[in-house]
């Protein structure tokens, strides 16, 4: 029998196949199922067009069967099976896919019965369409045989190949309609064990984990060993919490049941069903660079990717679970399918899916978020900071920061809801906890008034709100921030000119004396009962500044600083006093100065720079109080 050559351009892209398209050698089986249950699908389909009667989707019994003594593992049909020309040009022709033409042509039917015809082919979820997925049997077979007989025909016949190098086609015997596909497995080498296919352990698990939802039996031996039913197609109404939390622990790989559960179904450009979990706590790995985000990507039933990562932004990484549409378009690979416009489509509505789950997750059960938002906030945070902000529309309204009033996370927009009459920005305090915030005295002055204050206790909160700007035209004001002229009245600018013309002199030798340690020295409406505090000029904060050190490569960003003292508090009175004192006062206001400075550090919570000079000095003050 003459051996026939591959048409010229398959042998080039078998080759290519073979060793680089799949990176899985696991998946030819999913893939050879997959064939399988496209071709018990055609058939059934056939049935149904034809009204054969007592005809169930369960008779399409898939079977697996290794055989150890022969080192073959068979995967059996009972489907539509191929007659010598389609064997020919299906298998003879890598990347003609049947399936494919199968579509074409219902969809393209005229009259009416056919119409309806085409609408039946549309929903009969036929997997596959790229006529490449039996090839991967070659990556795991160094002899394939099929033997296919065609429904309607009784000649069967015999289809081999040992890869590359063509295949040949004889007549065969087969009692019953379908194909049966006999792999033998080459032979074990290092790492590569393929007897492992032949173990009933090995089989039933990627059954398993590609193909438990394949609606026909996958049978080994006399166990079926896929759910077939998936739990994301059965009626809502039908399915159990319980099942959902069991499904979402079996796959999803955690211990605890989810904190939220989302299932949804969209029908249009890319219909697609999606089944997602947000879970109830953070995983181990989740803010390391080991963690891997995606969703399952499922064709019709058939999971063709682990882990989708274009399906879910990062900002929403924390979401499990799946996404199966049969409208995929997958070129080539189905684990290389990023450019993908349905794809792109789909993770935009998964996106809006989410998001809407969150908002009314935020509305209906506050107390439910807050804990949710405690363990993912932080990504949905560093998500608005992201892009220079580009998906502020998405998130901001999502986000919780501690209100200084309220007592709890707060939304921007509550906090914009109690906004005074005469209040223009939104306050906020960087710091290591609320109870230190809490203490800062800049938030003396803004409390005073009556205003709110959001605590930000996150390294990344001062960031993201200096991203943002704003929130609906309410510009964010950080309560250490030199400039807060906003909140000042025009009487306390009034007397704060007047105090400061009154104390220039010492102002300017208190300058001169913290050189190189603030860039200014001024007095503040904003203290009450503090003498000192510590602000800041330009973009960058104290907070920001510890963020920037702990950075690799410190570029050198610092704060620049203000020391801000209080004018009606005593220690300006002191302060007054030793400076009209001549030379020896001078001496003392250095030393105060010095105290001064160190005190306004601590209690901004950063480290001074000689804790040893600071304690001398303290002691100094203790023996004079004798
Ligand atoms: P695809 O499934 O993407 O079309 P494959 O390379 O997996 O590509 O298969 C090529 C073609 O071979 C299929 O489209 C189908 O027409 C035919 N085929 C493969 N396996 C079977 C089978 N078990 N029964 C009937 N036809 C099959
Ligand atoms: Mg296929």
């Amino acid at each position: 029998m003459a051996k026939k050559q591959f048409k010229a351009e398959s042998k080039k892209l078998l080759d290519l196949m073979i060793n680089s398209i799949y990176t899985h050698k696991d998946i030819f089986l999913r893939e050879l199922i997959s064939n399988a249950s496209d071709a018990s699908d055609k058939l059934y389909y056939r049935y149904l067009q034809s009204g054969v009667a007592g005809v169930r989707k369960n008779d399409f019994v898939i079977d697996l069967i290794p055989d150890k003594d022969l080192r073959t593992l068979t995967i059996r049909d009972h489907g539509i099976g191929m007659t010598m020309e389609e064997l020919e040009s299906n298998l003879g022709t890598i990347a003609r896919s049947g399936s494919q033409l199968f579509k074409q042509e219902q969809a393209g039917s005229e009259s009416a019965e056919e119409a309806a015809g085409a609408k039946a082919a549309k929903t009969i979820d036929i997997i596959g369409q790229f006529g490449v997925g039996f090839y991967s049997a070659f990556m795991v077979a160094d002899l394939v045989t099929v033997t296919s007989r065609a429904y309607g025909s009784d000649q069967a016949y015999r289809w081999q190949s040992r890869g590359a190098d063509g295949y040949t086609i004889e007549e065969a015997i087969q009692d019953e309609t379908g194909t049966e596909v006999v792999l033998h497995l080459k032979e074990d080498s290092g790492e590569d064990e393929y007897s492992t296919y032949l173990d009933p352990y090995t089989l039933k698990a990627l059954v398993k984990k590609y193909s438990d939802y394949i609606h026909y039996p996958i049978r080994l031996a006399d166990e079926t060993l896929n759910a077939m039913e998936p739990i994301w197609k059965r009626q809502k109404s039908k399915v159990k919490p319980e099942e959902y939390n069991e499904y979402y622990k079996a796959k999803c790989g955690d211990y605890l049941d989810p904190a939220r559960v989302i299932r949804t179904s969209v029908e249009g450009v890319s219909s697609f069903t999606a089944l997602l979990f947000i879970p109830s706590h953070t995983p181990f790995d989740y803010y390391s660079k080991d963690y891997e985000k995606g969703l399952s990507l499922y064709s019709s039933g058939v999971m063709i990717m682990e882990k989708c990562p274009d399906l879910i932004p990062d900002y929403f990484s924390f979401v499990k679970g799946l996404v199966d549409s049969q409208d995929l378009s997958l070129n080539i690979s189905r684990e290389t399918l990023q450019q993908d416009r349905q794809l792109k489509n789909i993770a935009k509505n998964v996106e809006k899916k989410i998001r809407r789950d969150l908002e009314s997750w935020l509305k209906d059960d506050r107390e439910g978020y807050e804990k949710f938002f405690a363990e993912f906030g932080k990504q949905m945070k560093v998500g608005l900071y992201e892009n220079f902000g580009a998906n502020r529309d998405v998130l901001q309204d999502l986000v919780l920061f501690w209100s200084s009033t309220e007592k709890k996370p707060v939304t921007f927009a509550e906090y914009v809801s109690r906004m005074k009459e005469d209040q223009t920005c939104i306050y906020y305090a960087a710091g290591e906890s609320v109870d230190k915030i809490d203490l800062l005295p800049q938030t003396e002055y803004v409390k005073a008034k009556g205003y709110e204050i959001l605590y930000l206790t996150d390294e990344v909160d001062e960031f993201v709100l200096q991203m943002l700007m704003n929130y609906k035209e309410k510009p964010f004001r950080s309560v250490s921030a030199e400039e807060m002229s906003e909140s000042e009245t025009e009487e306390e600018r009034a007397r704060i000119a007047q105090a400061e013309e009154e104390n220039k002199d010492l102002l300017a030798y208190l300058r001169e004396i913290l050189t190189g340690k603030v860039s200014e020295v001024k007095l503040s409406p904003r203290l009450t009962a503090s003498a000192v505090c510590l602000t800041t000029k330009g973009g960058i904060s104290l907070e920001m500044e510890k963020v920037f050190q702990q950075m690799p490569f410190d570029q050198g960003f610092r704060a620049e600083r203000v020391l801000e003292l209080n004018p009606d508090h005593e220690v300006l009175g002191v302060l007054r006093e030793a400076f009209a004192a001549g030379e020896e006062g001078k001496e003392k206001v250095k030393t105060l100065a010095s105290l001064l400075y160190d005190q306004a550090l601590l209690i901004s919570g950063q480290p001074i720079d000689d804790p040893v000079a600071f304690s001398r000095l303290i002691n100094e003050l203790i023996v004079k109080a004798r």
